[in-house]
């Protein structure tokens, strides 16, 4: 086949089925009567981006504030749409247990978030917390808040599952098609891909950390980061399944990790938050943690961990797209044909199934009624501008700090 020759004409082309590009693929097959195509580089659920990785944390009561409590807990009414409509358990409803010393700041904006969102929850003090997750080590003065509407979620599993739930509903999803350019015209959208040109009336790009090599325009407002895991074995792998122990978020001694019950049968996810900033090239850097970043692991995992093996038995870096201040673009560009997700910042996936409606009604109706005034690119174009002159904004807010 020639890639010249046109070999789909449709409404909508999704590019990028990963996260958020599945779930909007979901959305538009159930929701509108629109053709759908979605162009994906890589196979149904691969090891390549940013969803990778076996899980993810659910969390109702988000650290960042209230602005995100409406997104939560309509993703989470719809993560158990999916499980319904696909008969597939994505969500571990184990809760998330945040443990920090009390009047941490990660603690006092979950606990506002809680109160402002009037969620379900639980504190803990320090020999509660001793005596119900004797897994953790617990300081004098530290308290636990257990986000009760929290979780993880099998994020391979649900990408896959929302693939496969869109296609029953009529979509179809070109596997191992890298995209290699958009035009927009009056008349529609040219997608030039490795198989040849998909013609459609909008495009939905969602391509995560490659995101500036397809929409070269964001530049300026998003970026290619990458986040390690890691998982350790614990000594005692029962101590950790997700029927005795939670999704966790913990702050000790200036060192910042998060985790999931052991899901394998021997090891669980310890990762303590070694964030890469910028780059270059999502295919191929960075892949592996050098002998003195799987020891930095180590020694923060042991020091909240007691019962765990002092060794990383398991490790991956995953490509994500980044904006300034972490707050995600949901935006139409200005002609009204290209709809773009990107700069989930390292915590979008517990939103995945909300970001990918709005995505869908944003192609659907040009407007949603989830999409934040802060998700705009007339937003981000105006807060790198400020940053450009170096002036503070009244309307600000706090930074997203990831998972
Ligand atoms: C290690 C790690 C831990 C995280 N932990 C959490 C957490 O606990 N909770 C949480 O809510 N969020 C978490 N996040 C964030 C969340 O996983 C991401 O925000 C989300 O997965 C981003 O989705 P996306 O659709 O933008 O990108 P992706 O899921 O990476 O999807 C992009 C897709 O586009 C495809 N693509 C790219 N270029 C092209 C092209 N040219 N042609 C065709 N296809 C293309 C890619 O192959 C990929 O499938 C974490 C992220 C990382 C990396």
């Amino acid at each position: 086949m020639s890639a010249a020759e046109v070999i789909r004409t449709v409404d909508v082309a999704v590019v990028g089925a990963g996260s958020m590009g599945s779930m909007a693929l979901w959305h538009l097959a159930r929701s509108t009567g629109m053709s759908v195509l979605g162009v994906e580089q890589y196979g149904p659920a691969h090891g390549h981006a940013a969803f990778a990785g076996e899980s993810r944390l659910f969390r109702a009561a988000n650290k960042e504030g209230a602005l995100y409590t409406a997104a939560a807990l309509e993703a989470r009414a719809l993560w158990t749409e999916l499980e319904r409509e696909t008969g597939r358990q994505l969500l571990l409803k184990t809760g998330v247990l945040a443990i920090a010393p009390e009047g941490h700041p990660f603690l006092e904006s979950t606990q506002r978030s809680i109160v402002e969102g009037d969620l379900p929850h639980r504190f803990l003090d320090a020999a509660e917390l001793r005596r119900e997750y004797p897994q953790f080590t617990v300081e004098d003065g530290d308290i636990g808040i257990m986000d009760l509407l929290g979780g993880g979620l099998r994020s391979e599993l649900a990408v896959a599952t929302a693939q496969r739930a869109a296609i029953r509903r009529g979509a179809e999803i070109l596997y191992n098609t890298p995209v290699l350019g958009i035009d927009e015209h009056e008349s529609g959208v040219v997608i030039s891909t490795s198989e040849g040109i998909v013609h459609a009336q909008k495009v939905i790009v969602t391509t995560g950390a490659w995101t500036t090599r397809i929409v070269p325009e964001v530049r300026d407002l998003v970026s290619a980061i990458a986040i390690p895991l890691t998982w350790f074995m614990p000594e005692d792998i029962s101590q950790f399944t997700p029927d005795r122990f939670p999704c966790w978020m913990r702050d000790l001694d200036g060192d910042h990790a998060f985790g999931v019950p052991a899901l394998d049968g021997y090891s669980v996810k310890i990762a303590p938050t070694t964030r890469i900033d910028t780059i270059e090239d999502p295919d191929t850097d960075p892949r592996e943690l050098s002998r003195e970043q799987l020891r930095r692991c180590t020694a923060i995992a042991t020091r909240m961990f007691p019962g765990i093996l002092p060794e990383v038995v398991r490790s991956s870096i995953h490509p994500e797209s980044a904006t300034a201040d972490h707050v995600p673009i949901l935006d139409v560009s200005e002609s009204g044909r290209t709809i773009i997700g990107a700069g989930f910042s390292g915590n979008g996936f517990k939103f995945s199934p909300a970001y990918g409606r709005v995505l869908a009604q944003l192609a659907e109706s040009g407007s949603s009624a989830l999409q934040h005034p802060l998700f705009t690119l007339g937003h981000h174009r105006r807060r790198a501008q400020a940053r450009a002159d170096d002036l503070v904004l009244a309307d600000d807010y706090p930074v997203l700090q990831g998972h």
